[in-house]
């Protein structure tokens, strides 16, 4: 199946909104064409569409060309734009496998897309055969999270290379975490996989969750389409400038992606030492899925202390887990002590 087939037909043939800075693109020292407010600010210009010179800079550090490259408000913009461009409502569907983020559900049920649940075997791997099972025309997008989002555990890689073989249509692999995982990214497979779109995000390694920057990549008529259907200007001046200005350190993001690494260690260890807690599962991620006996109680006990993190107890193969974001030496002192006078 090529992508163009793959796309809803009636947006094959849309015409897409075309914004004053579409139709203009190059310099110019007077520009009316806008109904943008003359006197200078630092935001009175609408910001390019395409966002070019910031995919420059992006495609510069993954080594991908900028036109594999979509920016959206978050990574769950992507999300959106890949089930309203490949999913018909109420006909087509995507397959989770869960326990997994859950925007990819959310994102389809609003627009009354179909949601198929291929469940996660024991230690949360992929259950390859069961995925194949689902694999005919209806289900449009299989969506694989690696490393996954509430377990911690990167996907086995032969799987994952099977299913971008065999899978029909479109497999988004989102690598929210992946760079605290020591695993390279699908990114470096884009051309060998022309079904293939991989989300990440400066959400989290990258510290900066408030701007509202996600990425995916994929093929060429991947980019197209989410362009395509997206708001016209959906990347904020503001936005562009801060990612602009942390991809000219990429230094700082690795010395804090080390620093949360080793905490995680310690974290780790710490939680290991406390009795209540029965497991501690592996993790590629900033954050540590961990099991204790009434993790309900310990986590409305935790809040009592002001100490909040996520209760993943109702969440299928997660009862009884608490998921914990890994944070700075003290916080993380703070959560054991707190936790061991349960
Ligand atoms: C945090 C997270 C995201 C990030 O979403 P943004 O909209 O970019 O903040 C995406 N996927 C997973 C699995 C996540 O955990």
């Amino acid at each position: 199946m090529n992508i163009q087939s793959l796309i809803r037909p009636h947006l094959r043939d849309l015409i897409p909104y075309s914004s004053a800075r579409d139709e203009y693109q190059g310099q110019a020292s007077v520009y009316l064409d806008a109904n943008e407010n003359p006197y200078p600010s630092l935001v009175n210009r609408y910001p390019d569409p395409l966002q070019k010179q910031l995919k420059e800079k992006i495609g510069a550090l993954k080594k991908v060309s900028a036109d594999q490259i979509f920016l959206g408000n978050g990574s769950d913009e992507a999300i959106d734009l890949l089930i309203r461009a490949f999913c018909e409502p109420k006909e087509e569907c995507i397959v989770i496998t869960p326990p997994t983020y859950g925007m990819y559900e959310v994102s389809a049920k609003i627009q009354n897309v179909t949601v198929k649940t291929v469940p996660l075997k024991p230690g949360f791997h992929l259950d390859e055969e069961a995925i194949l099972r689902e694999n005919n025309s209806e289900n449009k997008i299989l969506f694989i999270c690696s490393p996954n989002n509430p377990s911690g555990n990167l996907m086995d890689q032969k799987t994952i290379e099977r299913l971008l073989e065999e899978w029909a249509g479109l497999v988004v692999i989102d690598e929210a975490y992946i760079d605290f995982a020591d695993s390279i990214s699908w990114t470096t497979k884009l051309d060998q996989f022309p079904r293939l779109a991989v989300l990440q995000t400066f959400s989290k390694a990258w510290g900066m969750a408030g701007i509202r920057l996600g990425m995916a990549f994929g093929n060429q008529s991947v980019v197209d389409i989410m362009n395509k259907i997206k708001p016209p200007y959906n990347i904020n001046t503001l936005t562009e400038n801060e990612a602009s200005k942390a991809l000219d350190h990429p230094d700082y993001r690795r010395e804090a992606v080390e620093k949360i690494l080793a905490e995680r260690k310690i974290l780790g260890r710490e939680l290991g030492n406390t009795p209540l807690v029965t497991q501690i599962y592996p993790s590629d991620a900033n954050f540590l899925l961990v099991k204790l006996p009434n993790a309900r109680q310990v986590y409305e006990y935790l809040v009592g202390s002001g100490i909040i993190v996520r209760d993943r107890s109702k969440v299928l193969l997660c009862e009884d887990c608490l998921r914990i974001t890994v944070g700075t030496p003290e916080e993380n002192r703070e959560f054991i002590q707190v936790l061991r006078k349960f």
